[in-house]
């Protein structure tokens, strides 16, 4: 049998280079593309090519190959970060964001590739108040994201669903939950709440005071990154059109959270409530169209913090070092 052949876009990042991976273990022949190099691990892939996306001249590179086409499109690019970036990079990432996904999919039809993943966000539905009942893929419509990475979000399945409509390539979108593990961004302004909050332990002395934005009592789930790789894997190999949520079914407060990190560290630490962007109080979101492949998060919040915050406690104590040293 021909060996498989998979591009992924975004492959220097996070959820990219564990992809990578994982389709490596597979026995993909895998193209990794990305405008940077991976930060924290050499990459899986058997090609790395830094292509900057939002020219098309460079999805068309990022397409090419010698014979054939690509069997798979991992479409995980983006300018992107925590609701500290989101608020801050609004027009950054509309602009990035919509170029990337616009000519990202286009080009692809032109290649004939057969099959096209698009990696969005459970940013795209609405402010929700916690044990509101669940919503479906559906539901996101009338819209209302709380902030311009959904909205962005939300175009670009449109896009994508479009030029399937149109053109026959079979699109599979996944809408991600928040999403931590090993080797995610943890420092630098563009971390997500599960890393950030390792870091601040990972700092602190025990008995310390560490800052957390807003009241501590806002609602989320977040998923551990093998978890959403298997989803992501199950969801390009289904039949399922249209959005789907992935996401682990356990929701915890942001204070949950921080008691969480604190007792895996085994620090005791206090918590100072400060001004900052929060994001939603909540989202529930319906898991149905997911499990009915087959799916189900294996691995719950404490758990996913075992593993990720001793990374990130390396990373943190690498970092002090470097700077006793300079
Ligand atoms: P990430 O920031 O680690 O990875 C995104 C990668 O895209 C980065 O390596 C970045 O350099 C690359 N990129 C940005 N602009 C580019 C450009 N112009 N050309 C080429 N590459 C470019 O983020 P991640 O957590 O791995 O997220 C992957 C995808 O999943 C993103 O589309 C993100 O919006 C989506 N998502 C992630 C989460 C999460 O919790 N991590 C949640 C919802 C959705």
């Amino acid at each position: 049998m021909a060996v498989k052949k998979a591009l992924v876009c975004g492959a220097g990042g996070f959820i990219g280079g564990h992809l990578v991976r994982q389709l490596k273990s597979e026995g993909y022949w895998v193209r990794g593309v990305d405008i940077k190099e991976h930060e924290f691990a050499p990459t899986a892939a058997d090609e790395f090519l830094l292509l900057d996306l939002r020219d098309p001249e460079n999805c068309k590179a990022a397409l090419s190959l010698e014979q054939g086409t690509f069997d798979e499109v991992y479409q995980l690019a983006a300018d992107m970060g925590g609701m500290g970036f989101i608020h801050s990079a609004e027009c950054e990432i509309m602009y990035n964001n919509t170029l990337i996904n616009l000519h990202m999919i286009n080009k692809a039809v032109q290649f004939g590739v057969p099959r096209y993943f698009f990696s969005s966000s459970v940013c795209v539905y609405r402010d929700m108040q916690p044990g509101e009942p669940e919503m479906s893929e559906d539901e996101a419509i009338p819209a209302n994201p709380d902030n311009e990475y959904g909205w962005e979000k939300l175009y670009a399945e449109r896009v994508a669903l479009t030029y399937a409509r149109r053109y026959g390539i079979k699109v599979r979108i996944a809408r991600f939950q928040n999403c931590y593990g090993p080797e995610g961004t943890w420092t630098g302004g563009r971390e997500k709440a599960p890393a950030a909050i390792c870091r601040k332990v990972a700092e602190a002395k025990d008995g310390d005071t560490i800052e957390v934005w807003g009241d501590g009592s806002a609602v989320r789930s977040y998923t551990y990154i093998t978890d959403m790789i298997k989803g992501i894997r199950m969801l390009v190999q289904s039949d399922l059109e249209g959005p789907v949520n992935i996401g682990c079914p356990q929701y915890v407060t942001v204070d949950e959270l921080v008691r969480t990190v604190a007792e895996v560290a085994g620090k005791r630490v206090r918590i100072r409530y400060v001004d900052g962007p929060v994001g939603v109080h909540a989202r529930n979101f319906s898991n149905a169209r997911i499990y009915s492949l087959g799916w189900r998060a294996e691995v719950f919040l404490k758990e996913g913090i075992s593993y990720t915050y001793p990374w990130i406690e390396a990373q943190v104590k690498a970092k002090q070092m470097l700077v006793g040293k300079a």
